[in-house]
């Protein structure tokens, strides 16, 4: 997509540790004319789908998923990071290790909100080594529903998440690839 692409290259900064900082625009400060866009193109790339719920993971992915959701007249839930389990038997649990902070997150979702009949398309805003996805297809699976597909707004194409969930068969769409950031320069698949 190339408007969040050219958006990443004005105001998107490579940080240390192939960690592309875009919290102006992305996942602090929210555009939401961007995430307009964003959430029109998903509608686009997986308008053959039956979706009838989203997913994403907090805190991120939230905001992008809410707009996406007006497209798609779906409800959203995100699975909450939390610090305890206490409420064993009424949630879905998986385990996600951060990329970011580097450490691992206990990851909920109630079984009140995915079940066997629902058509799942998972949203988060970066995919880089796959964990936070991994873990989200997981806590599907655990309720027996379906991933109809996965909205990426920024996959690091030279970390190997893309191509696991690839591998797996899932239909992965991430509107930016970004295929190199050496020295800070910014490469995108496709050029
Ligand atoms: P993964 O689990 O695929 O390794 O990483 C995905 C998660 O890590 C995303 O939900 C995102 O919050 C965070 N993340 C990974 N890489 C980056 C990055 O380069 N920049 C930012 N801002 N977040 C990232």
């Amino acid at each position: 997509m190339k408007l969040l692409e050219e958006r990443i290259r004005k105001d998107g900064t490579v940080r240390e540790g192939n960690v592309l900082k875009v919290d102006n625009f992305l996942n602090h400060q929210m555009d939401i004319e961007l995430y307009k866009e964003m959430g029109q193109e998903w509608k686009r790339l997986f308008a053959d789908k039956p979706i009838n719920k989203i997913l994403t993971i907090e805190a991120s992915g939230i905001g992008m998923a809410c707009v996406a959701a007006q497209y798609f007249n779906v409800p959203v839930v995100f699975a909450k990071k939390a610090q305890s389990i206490n409420i064993e038997g009424e949630v879905y649990q998986t385990k996600i290790e951060s990329f970011t902070h580097k450490r691992v997150y206990d990851v909920i979702v109630s079984k009140k909100f995915i079940g066997p009949d629902d058509h799942v398309l998972i949203i988060d805003d970066f995919l880089a080594n796959g964990c936070a996805l991994l873990g989200l297809i997981n806590i599907v699976e655990q309720a027996g529903a379906t991933v109809e597909g996965i909205g990426i707004a920024i996959e690091k194409g030279f970390q190997q998440g893309g191509k696991i969930i690839r591998d797996k068969g899932y239909d992965l769409k991430s509107l930016a690839i970004v295929e190199s950031m050496d020295n800070g320069e910014l490469k995108f698949r496709d050029e």
